[in-house]
């Protein structure tokens, strides 16, 4: 079976193309700058290990140029890996917010795409794009059915005692403001995967999956169930982020409208551009917070101290969440390649039954791999997230049987 995975921007499209018989990645690009004067297409044809990169450079007036200028790569006798797109099995479409309306992936119909039409108020950056490559794709494919994978639904299992805001019970009931969170087709990966690592089912084992890229999030689940995660009804809550600033005092953002006259528009830019590791140092790849902290720069070795404390206290915070933890599984850019980010967070935390071997955790880590030391009550894990494996999964368990 072969599954097209595409997380469609509101000025790109990122797609992947998997074969499922050995989940294998065949083709992967993006499509950018949508709508700008020039606009760019990277693609990539993965063959027997080897990997053939195209980019062209050209106007992109609209999503449906895009996707028809992805399919051409994904067919043309050069740059493709297959010979029509009738080969394509389904599609597997991200949707960031599926509100409370998504528990699950959903085939898609037209009372499915007024649903997440719905929610577009909660995510007004990204449904409303998610829902352009839905209908793209819907023109260009035929009959392929559509499935739809929402970043939001594996954190539908919460209790209200965690997804509610201690805010007047009407605002919940009139606006839908309670946590939501975010990343959860990447911590449903990694706990899935964490206890098939360990030789469990996922029912068998407690783990917090701590998802550290450029955004981060990190989710208590239990029994397979999120119980608790760290995003909320936006991405902008939990851990400090590259530039988003993470929990603060809500009053903290009245504060700065007053004093420094900006329009709350201004200061939401702010929270989510310009705070974070950016907002501390000025840099928000951590690769460049490292080396200048090396250097002796002390607000970038701040930022990874402010950084690695955060992690840390959510971390302590989920183990009373959920009362027994059998591991930790650090995922993405920085979980799955910092191992100073890793060491840091993992320090002093014997109390709670974790202890890092710090040769285990050396260096970037590409393959699943335990980085606990034998004495660890808990153990620790970097597993390399894959979103577009777990959409495309996500998707063939929908359509395998139609
Ligand atoms: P992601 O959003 O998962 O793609 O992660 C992106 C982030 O991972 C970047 O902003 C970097 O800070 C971080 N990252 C990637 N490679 C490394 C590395 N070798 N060491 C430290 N951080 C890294």
């Amino acid at each position: 079976m072969k599954i097209l995975v595409i997380n469609a921007g509101s000025s790109s499209i990122k797609y992947q193309l998997l074969n499922m018989d050995t989940e294998t990645l065949m083709a992967a690009g993006i499509v950018e700058r949508i709508g700008d004067i020039q606009g760019v297409l990277s693609h990539k044809k993965y063959t027997d290990g080897d990997e053939q990169k195209t980019v062209i450079e050209r106007r992109i007036d609209d999503h449906k140029q895009g996707m028809h200028l992805l399919i051409e790569m994904i067919t043309s006798s050069e740059t493709g890996v297959i010979s029509s797109t009738g080969e394509i099995d389904a599609i597997g479409h991200r949707v960031v917010q599926g509100g409370e309306s998504f528990s699950r992936a959903s085939l898609i119909d037209a009372p499915i795409k007024a649903a997440i039409e719905k929610n577009n108020p909660l995510a007004p950056l990204h449904n409303p794009a998610n829902l352009t490559g839905i209908e793209v794709a819907q023109q260009l494919f035929g009959d392929t059915p559509n499935v739809a994978v929402f970043d939001t639904e594996f954190h539908q299992t919460m209790e209200p005692k965690a997804y509610l805001y201690a805010l007047p019970y009407e605002f919940y009931q009139e606006l839908k403001i309670r946590r939501y969170g975010f990343h959860g087709t990447s911590h449903k990966y990694v706990a899935k995967n964490v206890a098939a690592e360990m030789g469990k089912n996922p029912e068998e084992v407690n783990v917090i999956t701590v998802h550290l890229g450029n955004g981060g999030s990190i989710t208590a689940v239990s029994k397979g169930r999120c119980v608790d995660t760290s995003m909320g009804m936006t991405p902008l809550a939990g851990i400090m982020m590259g530039s988003r600033c993470g929990d603060i005092d809500p009053a903290i953002i009245g504060y700065i409208v007053q004093e420094k006259s900006l329009s709350y528009q201004e200061v939401d830019a702010i929270l989510n551009k310009e705070s974070g590791l950016k907002g501390i140092c000025g840099m928000n790849d951590m690769r460049d917070i490292h080396e200048s902290a090396a250097q002796g720069n002390q607000r970038a070795k701040l930022a990874v101290d402010m950084f690695t404390y955060r992690v840390k206290k959510y971390i302590g915070a989920y183990f009373a969440a959920l009362g027994r933890v059998d591991a930790v599984a650090f995922t993405a850019g920085i979980g799955e390649n910092d191992d100073i980010v890793r060491a840091a967070v993992c320090e002093d935390m014997s109390g709670l039954g974790m202890q890092i071997d710090p040769e285990a955790n050396h260096g970037r880590i590409s393959t699943r791999k335990k980085i606990s030391a034998e004495s660890s009550s808990v153990q620790i894990w970097v597993i390399p997230t894959n979103e577009e494996l777990q959409i495309a999964q996500d998707t063939m368990a929908i359509v395998k049987d139609m």
